[in-house]
């Protein structure tokens, strides 16, 4: 069997063996996400040479929700630099809910980029240019990370705007300590905007590949942001991307991650490879049942954990 056929077969098995774990329940906070199918499973797998290797549901669209964080965080951190977003935004583990409402003491900033509240300041720091509103420059960066020209879900938007008193109630109190760089009501319409983001599990494959390659999108050869940002995205998505659940995450995969609520999951192998899951059902933290699952098995079987194969 060639090496790129190996890649295939493994993630069919993963699909096969972790198809039917039990547990975990679709998002339904907006009736959009409890329509999805709980037993879509996609696995894709990108390389450094750009292959694209996938296996089940992988190319079934769905909004992006909060795997888009790492990548608006990237965008702030390439226009403004890490000092400036900083300012405005922490990287401590908050060791809360994604949707806690907790901001750092002491700074009044949000803990990290990862959960809504510093996700919610990160895309508010994005400045309008001349040629291009702030929410397109999001839209392109997200497409240039999956080297496609991607979309929002507009229902999906919608429900969320309509549904979203959590996240205006938390852009309020950002701005109440002071570190909401625009009006919260423009703030929260560009988050979910940016939640609503249509992709598949290859496109998320396909941006975490480039987090792995230095910023440069394997398959189209674009560099989407300096090394440098890449390398402090993955930091900080190894310490918070999975919530409250991140550092047991680390300690048994050991690999930068980001989850969202309609079941996407990342995984980064820096100089590696990128990884994405797709399966709608959510553990208590908000993260896929069966992605973890496939990706904690991935890691063991290949020892694809950072910290045990140094
Ligand atoms: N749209 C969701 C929210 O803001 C995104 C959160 C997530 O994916 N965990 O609640």
């Amino acid at each position: 069997m060639s090496a790129a056929d190996a890649v295939t077969d493994s993630l069919k098995r993963m699909r096969a063996e972790f198809g039917d774990v039990p547990g975990g329940r679709p998002a339904d906070y907006i009736p959009q996400l409890g329509l999805a199918d709980p037993d879509a499973f996609g696995l894709a797998l990108v390389s450094m040479d750009g292959h694209r290797y996938s296996a089940g549901e992988a190319e079934v669209p769905f909004t992006i929700q909060s795997v888009s964080k790492p990548f608006i965080y990237a965008l702030a951190l390439s226009v403004l630099g890490l000092d400036e977003v900083s300012r405005w935004v922490g990287a401590e583990p908050s060791g809360d809910a994604f949707n806690a409402i907790s901001l750092e003491p002491g700074t009044g900033r949000p803990a990290n980029a990862m959960v809504n509240a510093g996700a919610i300041v990160t895309t508010a720091l994005i400045p309008d240019t001349p040629g291009e509103p702030a929410f397109d420059r999001v839209l392109h960066c997200l497409g240039r990370f999956a080297g496609r020209e991607l979309d929002v879900d507009e229902e999906v938007f919608t429900s969320e705007a309509m549904t979203g008193d959590r996240n205006r109630a938390l852009a309020y109190l950002i701005r109440s300590t002071g570190t909401m760089p625009v009006d919260p009501v423009l703030a929260v319409d560009r988050y979910f905007r940016q939640c609503a983001v249509r992709v598949t599990a290859l496109d998320l494959a396909t941006m975490a590949a480039t987090l792995a390659y230095g910023g440069v999108n394997p398959v189209t050869r674009e560099q989407v942001v300096p090394a440098e940002v890449a390398a402090r995205v993955l930091a900080v998505m190894a310490t918070c991307g999975m919530y409250d659940g991140s550092g047991e995450w680390l300690l048994r995969i050991g690999l930068p991650a980001k989850s969202g609520v309609s079941g996407g999951l990342i995984a980064v192998g820096p100089a590696r490879f990128g990884l994405a899951t797709y399966s709608p059902p959510l553990d208590t933290s908000g993260n896929s049942v069966r992605g973890q699952a496939a990706l904690r098995a991935l890691s063991e079987r290949y020892g694809l954990h950072l910290m045990l194969n140094p």
